[in-house]
């Protein structure tokens, strides 16, 4: 039993347990490209925050690590077959009720541990933290928490390099074997302001990708995997460690 991992734990334990902060990992199941399955947001959160919480833990963090959420906001693949859709407002009632029981028994610092680019959870923080006034909510994208560039020679940001190379390291035996991996190509919108960070509109998936992929995994690796795991870990480890010491009403300087 890992001591700060929910699911494993127990009543025996639980019971004259006290934590600082819970993390909640949030997924998504989806395609991704051809040759990865469909639980790999999933995979990755469990692999992620369950390291990154055991360095923490280590260095003294009372950190507890609560059960991944399967499915995420996928209101763009709804054409794509079984790619299964969490409506924002769904996540809202379900970190609403994840709070509640968190706030009453005092538990005061949530980390929501994002692993799906669709999902944003900032409207909902802004929403909660103003109604539990106790709570201190942050929301984390692991996967935009190094420079991929200093690992990855394709940039991407679905299936891409950097998620085939965790998934070798991670499950190897769920990836498809490399002729079945798809170029990841991305079509760009035809009104190119929609190409700059100012303007947005949902991507239609299956019209911005043949192979449900973004970004070319060609270049993967097992070895490259194990590099940003081993830092991305480290990096937020740290950061785990250094929230749940913080005192929550004196965070500036
Ligand atoms: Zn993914």
């Amino acid at each position: 039993m890992r001591p700060y991992i929910l699911a494993e734990s127990n009543w025996d334990y639980l019971k004259q347990a006290a934590f600082e902060l819970a993390i909640l990992p949030w997924g998504a199941t989806e395609a991704h490209n051809y040759h990865l399955p469909y639980a790999t947001d999933i995979i990755e959160a469990d692999f992620i925050s369950a390291e990154s919480a055991k360095i923490a833990w280590e260095k003294g963090a009372k950190v507890i690590v609560l059960p991944t959420i399967p499915f995420g906001v996928n209101t763009g693949q709804s054409d794509i077959y079984l790619d299964i859709n969490l409506n924002p407002s769904t996540q809202f009632a379900i970190i609403n009720d994840i709070i509640e029981v968190l706030n009453r028994q005092g538990i005061h610092k949530l980390m929501i541990f994002n692993s799906h680019g669709g999902n944003d959870f900032k409207p909902i923080i802004r929403e909660l933290g103003l109604k539990f006034s106790k709570m201190f909510i942050c929301a984390s994208n692991w996967f935009q928490a190094l420079d991929k560039h200093q690992y990855f020679d394709n940039s991407g940001d679905h299936a891409d390099e950097m998620e085939t190379s965790l998934m070798l390291y991670f499950n190897p035996e769920l990836v498809l074997p490399k002729e079945k991996w798809g170029e990841g190509k991305e079509k760009k919108n035809k009104i190119a302001s929609f190409n700059e960070d100012w303007l947005w509109t949902e991507r239609k998936w299956s019209k911005v990708s043949e192979d449900t992929g973004i970004g070319n995994p060609r270049l993967a690796t097992k070895e490259k995997g194990e590099k940003f795991f081993k830092d991305i870990t480290q990096k937020i480890a740290d950061t785990i460690y250094d929230i749940s010491k913080a005192n929550i009403n004196d965070l500036y300087t």
